[in-house]
């Protein structure tokens, strides 16, 4: 069903991101990734993903914490495909400090990438979408867009930043066939979580298994992490004809975190 549509997807190069390129693309959805990271790591993704699924995969370098970056990001995608139909806000970094002790330059910058972003990609790609009557803009929030954690100022600023924003563009778009819905996952196993488990596997002379252990048992009732494919799935349904009539939603898959 969205086969030939065209999707952006911000920080696709690793990850929950790189998941959910991967669930569009298998369905036939033509692909922009962006990202940081070793360039022939990410010409190597970018090629795979067009070989193994016959779709349109390009991408953009762009540091999405210029708000610049964002909208020629967009412009980029619509000068190569034609039109976004599909936007995915998924780029994010995570710093774990208390408060008082918070360096302001990276609050300044997790609140740029976190939630800024999100903004100027929406901005961009709305009037668009709206000419068309068609879009999907799918958010990844976090739990941490519905509940709080110690030590995470920024990055709980921002997610509930996020989840507010989904609620705006749902309620503006939702005459438009225009949907706008966040995903909140609980721990997933990616690159943005490995010094958390550094930090717990140190208190168990370094073992790893015993550190992700410790971070799951806290808080993730299930103990399992959800995967980026997990992630993917929901996305993919976000952006389906079933789901048209959902729209402004923030919703966990998080082992059952945010039931408690
Ligand atoms: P990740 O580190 O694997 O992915 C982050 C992506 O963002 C990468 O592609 C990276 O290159 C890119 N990126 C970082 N800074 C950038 C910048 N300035 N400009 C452009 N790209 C940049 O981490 P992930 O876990 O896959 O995170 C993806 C999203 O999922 C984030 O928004 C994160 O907050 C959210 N999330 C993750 C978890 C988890 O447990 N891993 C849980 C909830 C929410």
């Amino acid at each position: 069903m969205l086969k030939g549509k065209n999707a952006v997807i911000t920080g696709s190069t690793s990850g929950i991101g790189l998941g959910i390129a991967r669930a569009l693309a298998r369905e036939g959805v033509n692909v922009m990734l962006n990202g940081l990271g070793d360039p022939g790591e990410t010409e190597r993704t970018r090629a795979s993903l067009e070989k193994e699924f016959k779709v349109d995969v390009r991408y953009d370098g762009g540091d999405l914490s210029q708000a610049e970056a964002c909208v020629a990001l967009i412009h980029k995608a619509e000068e190569a495909f034609g039109s976004v139909d599909i936007l995915v806000n998924n780029v994010g970094i995570q710093h774990v400090v208390p408060t008082q002790d918070f360096p302001p330059a990276k609050w300044d910058a997790i609140l740029a990438i976190n939630l800024s972003s999100y903004f100027h990609t929406i901005r961009t790609a709305l009037p668009g979408m709206q000419t068309r009557g068609w879009g999907r803009i799918v958010n990844t929030a976090s739990v941490h867009g519905l509940v709080a954690s110690i030590d995470k100022a920024a990055y709980v600023a921002a997610k509930h930043g996020v989840v507010g924003l989904t609620k705006v563009v749902a309620l503006e778009n939702a005459e438009a066939n225009i949907t706008c819905n966040a995903i909140c996952p609980g721990w997933v196993d990616t690159p943005l979580v490995q010094a958390q488990i550094q930090t717990r596997a140190a208190k168990f002379g370094g073992d790893i298994e015993a550190g992700k252990r410790d971070l799951l048992g806290e808080k993730q009732p299930s103990k399992r992490f959800a995967t980026p494919e997990d992630i993917g799935a929901m996305a993919l349904y976000f952006c389906s004809e079933a789901a048209h009539n959902v729209t402004g939603v923030a919703l966990p898959i998080d082992g059952g975190w945010t039931a408690q």
